[in-house]
Formats: structure tokens, C-alpha cells, sequence
């Protein structure tokens, strides 16, 4: 990793303004999910044992500029106080501003601030640069442990670094070094599970995959885009028409680099988009003249995870099928259960591709969850993400 990260500072008596993803879902005044908050526990914890001001900063939902009750961090800092009891946690009403400074002012070394939302302030988003300077003005050091907003260049993600030493937290840390290091210099043989709705929103990817992986199999709804680029029938199933010419040429390019590219030989066809629908499996080649293809066959998914278990790295980005529905879960199911056996490395990153894993119970089983659904994307593009460059190279 050649970015500084929070073991490269010596905290005592220094305010560490860290940037953390506390978005939690949220119903009411009540958390749901807590993950995001106790996934930041280490850096907030280790920052209190060094002898930091610990000053937290996050956004919550979209309230756009205006002060929306609904948003308050006020319940996170409720929450932080449980979850941290050995620690003196404190709130404050707004992130910057007098109230803000008065309260960081009376801090004493391993005490605890969450500033609120960020996004009541409009300029959050637009990177203001005075608002950012704001910010700065509140700690010594700036830490991200945000790697879900890094892919965004906002006055907490990026602008603040221009005016404060910068730093990983232990989070970002993981984030960049696992993903970092598979693609940098991946133990092979590398395979990259690639699946979803859309091609379109995985060309990206793919691309920047085809150069490093051995192996990619292809899977969800983007894989009838492909079949259909190779000329086969798919019926009513989810296909981009305007993206057939983008999946020739991406299977022309995986032969040229001599990656190894997998489509599905046969398909899980429903009857309509329901989760009672009935359902067949048919040879891709087979496909009747109605219905639509809502998940991979088991012999793809044999086949799929037969490449999987001899791998040494593996990274997965999409679901195989209509994973929200139990009757097309399967195939999803089948790749998270030979990722979990791989003795590698072991990635999983994108919003639905997370929550399968999470629901499923494997999350515990790979070496690297991706706390950012944009963020990891981006990373898996091989794209720079303004949070992560913003921080100080060692
Ligand atoms: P991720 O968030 O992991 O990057 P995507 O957002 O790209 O994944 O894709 C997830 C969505 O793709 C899910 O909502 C899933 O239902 C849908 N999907 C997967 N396979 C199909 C399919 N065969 N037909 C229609 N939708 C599909
Ligand atoms: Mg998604």
C-alpha cells in the first residue's frame, strides 16, 4: 500500500477528524443495520487508545442541502454511546460552524464527537472548497474510513485533505490493499465471476479484467446479452439490444488476450418475472418460444464452480439470477458456496452481490467483503477514486 494509514501517526493529544460511513438504514429513530458502525469500532477505538480527539463526520441518506429531521445522526450518536460505553461520546447539531468548534474545543484526549449529517450542508457534495476548509479546521489529522463515498469527490471524501495530512483508517485500509494487491499481483490462476442486469454497467470491468484474470464467467441477466451476440434465441428473457454490438467485441478481445471468457450452456427459464412462477431448465440453445431466463443451469453452475475452487483468486462483482427471488437464487447461491471454499483470496464487491452473500451467510468465508457497492466497482475498473488518491502516499 503506498498511502499512509492512521499506524502512521502519533495521535497523543491530536484531533483526528475522520471521515466514516455511518448511512445506516434506518426506520424511524431506529438503526436496522448497524453493521457500517460497528465496522468502524477498530479505527475509532484504536485513534481512543493512542490518545486522539476522536471527531467523526458521516453523511445519512440524501437530505440535500436541508436540515431533514429524518436524516439526524442524532440516533447513530445514541448507538455509538452503547457500543463504546469505555469512551465519553458526544454529538453535536451540526458539522460546522460555531457550535461544532465550541464542542471539538472542549474535548479531551480519547473522547468521542459525531458532528451531523454532512449533506445538510449543500456544499458537501459540491466539494466546496471553503466548506471543506471548515471542516479541516476542526482536527490535525484527516483519516477516511469511508471507502463506500471514496468513489465520490465531496468536501469530506476529498476537498478536506487539501488542508490536513491524510490518512487511511483501518477499513480503507483492508479496501485498497486486498483489492489492490489481487489486481495488482493476483496468485493464479485469477477468476472473476461477473454477473448483474447490464452489460452496460459492467463493460468497465470486464475491460479492465480481460488484461489480469484467466478466467471470466459470465452470469445474471448481462449474460443473455452475450448469448444474443452469439446469435442465440433468448426469448422474453432481459436483453440489451444496443449493447450487443459492446458484447461482440468484448468476446472478440477476451480471444485476442487469451482470457478465458464463460458463458452459461444452459438457463433456469420462468414462465413470467414472478417469484411463484414456474420454471425449467433448458439448453441455451433450447430456449422456448416464451419465457424468460431468470438465473444459470446447474451444469453452468457446476462448471462455474469447478474453475472457482481451482482458483487462487477470485472476484465477484454481480449475481448470477434473480436472486431476490428464492427460486432464482441458485446459481448465485452455487458461486458464493465455491468462493467460500477457495484457499485464496477471495473478493466480493457490489451492492447486490454483497447482500447475497450477507443473506446467505458466507460473508465470514472470504477474505474480503467490499463495504462499497460504487466504490468497489470503480476500484474493479482500474478508475483512480478521488478518496483514496486524496490521501498522503508514504
Ligand atoms: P451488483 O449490485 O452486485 O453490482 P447489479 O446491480 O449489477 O449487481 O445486478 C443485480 C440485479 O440484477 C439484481 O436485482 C438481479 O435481480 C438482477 N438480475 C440478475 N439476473 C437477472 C436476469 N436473468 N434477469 C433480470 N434481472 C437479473
Ligand atoms: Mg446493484
Amino acid at each position: 500500500m503506498n498511502k499512509k494509514t492512521i499506524r502512521d501517526v502519533d495521535w497523543q493529544g491530536k484531533r483526528a477528524l475522520v471521515r466514516v460511513d455511518f448511512n445506516v438504514p434506518m426506520n424511524g429513530d431506529t438503526i436496522t443495520d448497524d453493521t457500517r458502525i460497528r465496522a468502524a469500532l477498530p479505527t475509532i477505538r484504536y485513534l481512543i487508545e493512542e490518545g486522539a480527539k476522536v471527531i467523526l463526520m458521516s453523511h445519512l441518506g440524501r437530505p440535500k442541502g436541508e436540515r431533514m429531521p429524518e436524516y439526524s445522526l442524532q440516533p447513530v450518536a445514541l448507538h455509538l454511546m452503547e457500543l463504546l460505553k469505555e469512551a465519553n461520546v458526544k454529538y453535536v447539531r451540526d458539522c460546522v460552524g460555531d457550535d461544532a468548534e465550541s464542542a471539538a474545543a472542549a474535548m479531551e484526549n480519547g473522547d468521542v464527537l459525531l458532528l451531523e449529517n454532512l449533506r445538510y450542508h449543500k456544499e458537501e457534495t459540491k466539494n466546496d472548497e471553503s466548506f471543506a476548509k471548515q471542516l479541516a479546521g476542526l482536527g490535525d489529522v484527516y483519516v477516511n474510513d469511508a471507502f463506500g463515498t471514496a468513489h465520490r469527490a465531496h468536501a469530506s471524501t476529498a476537498g478536506v485533505a487539501a488542508y490536513l495530512p491524510a490518512v487511511a483508517g483501518f477499513l480503507m485500509e483492508k479496501e485498497i490493499a486486498v483489492m489492490g494487491e489481487a489486481l495488482a499481483n493476483p496468485d493464479r490462476p485469477f477468476a472473476a465471476v461477473i454477473g448483474g442486469a447490464k452489460v452496460s454497467d459492467k463493460i468497465g470491468v470486464i475491460e479492465n479484467l480481460l488484461d489480469k484474470v484467466n478466467q471470466i464467467l459470465i452470469g445474471g441477466g448481462m449474460a443473455n446479452t452475450f448469448l444474443k451476440a452469439q446469435g442465440k434465441q433468448l426469448a422474453q428473457s432481459l436483453v440489451e439490444e444496443d449493447a450487443l454490438t459492446t458484447a461482440s467485441t468484448l468476446l472478440k478481445a477476451a480471444e485476442a488476450k487469451g482470457c478465458e471468457f464463460l458463458l452459461p450452456t444452459d438457463l433456469v427459464v420462468a414462465e413470467s418475472f414472478d417469484k411463484n412462477a414456474a420454471y425449467e431448465t433448458y439448453a441455451v440453445d433450447a430456449m422456448p418460444e416464451q419465457g424468460m431466463a431468470l438465473d444459470i443451469g446447474p451444469e453452468t453452475a457446476k462448471r462455474y464452480q469447478s474453475v472457482i475452487e481451482a482458483a487462487k483468486t477470485v472476484v465477484w462483482n454481480g449475481p448470477m439470477g434473480v436472486f431476490e427471488m428464492p427460486s432464482f437464487a441458485v446459481g448465485t447461491k452455487a458461486i458464493a458456496e465455491a468462493m467460500a471454499k477457495v484457499d485464496g483470496t477471495t473478493i466480493v464487491g457490489g451492492g447486490d452481490s454483497v447482500a447475497a452473500v450477507e443473506e446467505m451467510g458466507l460473508g465470514n468465508k472470504m477474505s474480503h467483503v467490499s463495504t462499497g457497492g460504487g466504490a468497489s466497482l470503480e476500484f474493479l475498473e482500474g478508475k483512480d477514486l478521488p478518496g483514496v488518491e486524496a490521501l498522503t502516499d508514504r
